[in-house]
């Protein structure tokens, strides 16, 4: 797919065209990804440690935001998460939960001992590392980004999205629903015809998405989902079944995100392994404590019959009776019971030989 090789009316194909060079950001509410297509081959830049993807957390405690996996690792009020769920959204919309403090006054902020950040400048701050790592792992100037986003964004959180870009430095060529990048990456463009759904279940939301292909043209029939469902309560699941073989009552809050980080890496294990063992220790157990698939499976059980429910009305939306090809992206859709379910309600084996992450 050449986006911007662009020739004026009556200039020869022949001639050499001058050729930008655009690359693509996938600016998730987890984690993020800077990658750049030239119609043949797929590069997805990764930092010094060989890993793709950039958390997307910022912690503001310093001079200057520490963004991704360092900031991940500081535990204090001040590091941001999730701010594309505020993205475009008013003030009067959210109200402080306990987790997120936002700063007084009638712009969206939150608060961080430097002063109160937009989620508009918290994405900035994520692209700008996103635009770095890029221009540290190319050899051409990069003349602008496509943006990935949500295909339910209203025109004002695709306006915060440009804004980002914009504070970042970044020219913006388009922004791209994300169903459409995910059915683009597997070359579904090239079908004639057809429709297609596309399941993303990521760390915190699920996206539903219908979309119909025509001539080359992706139009989005329906989406769905729900904003406050995913890969995060399945840890809680795992976490409530460490914490019920264990002596934890109480936990501190230390020791509960402790127990939800062994909760991660357990359900994360449990997608290859029937079994997973975890210390219980570090957050107030007093020994190894055994999770198999199959416990967690029966526990997870409501949480995948929820998005399978979205894709059912989602289908209703979009007024279609049945699906040419079914999608899976987000990381959790790695979990083998995902795949199985999501198969058996659109009676198709869905694609996902490319890594959910990066797709
Ligand atoms: P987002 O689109 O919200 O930025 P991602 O697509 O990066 O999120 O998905 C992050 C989620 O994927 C997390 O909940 C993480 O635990 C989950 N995940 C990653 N790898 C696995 C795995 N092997 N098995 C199960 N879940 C996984
Ligand atoms: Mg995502």
């Amino acid at each position: 797919m050449v986006l911007l090789q662009i020739a004026e009316p009556g200039e020869s194909v022949k001639q050499p065209v001058e050729r930008k060079v655009g690359i693509g950001i996938d600016l998730g509410t987890t984690n993020s990804l800077v990658a750049h297509y030239d119609g043949g081959e797929l590069n997805v830049f990764k930092d010094a440690e060989g890993r793709a993807l950039i958390p997307s957390v910022v912690n503001y405690s310093g001079e200057e935001p520490v963004v991704g996996f360092e900031a991940k690792a500081i535990d204090s009020g001040d590091t941001i998460a999730s701010a594309k769920r505020f993205m475009g959204r008013a003030r009067a919309d959210v109200s402080d939960d306990g987790h997120i403090h936002f700063a007084g006054g009638d712009v969206l902020a939150f608060e961080t001992s430097t002063g109160a950040k937009t989620p508009v400048e918290v994405s900035a701050d994520i692209l700008r590392v996103a635009k770095a790592r890029a221009a540290g792992n190319f050899e051409k100037d990069i003349d602008g980004v496509v943006i990935t986003v949500p295909a339910y964004f209203d025109d004002a959180q695709r306006q915060a999205t440009r804004q980002a870009a914009e504070l970042a430095g970044l020219k913006v060529l388009r922004l791209l629903n994300e169903p459409t990048a995910a059915a683009v990456a597997y070359g579904l463009d090239t079908d004639e015809e057809g429709v297609i759904a596309v399941y993303d279940l990521g760390g915190g939301t699920f996206d539903i998405s219908i979309l119909r292909l025509h001539r080359g043209v992706f139009e989005v029939l329906a989406t769905g989902g729900d904003s406050a469902l995913g890969g995060d309560d399945f840890d809680r699941l795992v976490a409530d079944i460490i914490a019920s073989r264990t002596a934890i009552t109480e936990p501190s809050v230390a020791e509960r995100r402790a127990l939800l980080a062994a909760a991660r890496k357990t359900k994360e294990a449990l997608t290859d392994a029937q079994m997973v063992f975890v210390d219980a220790r570090p957050f107030g157990g007093d020994s190894e404590v055994g999770v198999s698939r199959d416990e967690f499976e029966a526990a997870a059980a409501e949480l995948v019959s929820r998005t399978l429910k979205a894709c059912e009305q989602c289908l209703r939306d979009a007024k279609v009776d049945a699906v040419d090809r079914v999608v899976l992206v987000g990381g959790s859709t790695r979990m083998p019971l995902i795949y199985d379910a999501v198969a058996k309600t659109f009676n198709r084996e869905p694609l996902c030989t490319i890594d959910p992450d990066l797709v």
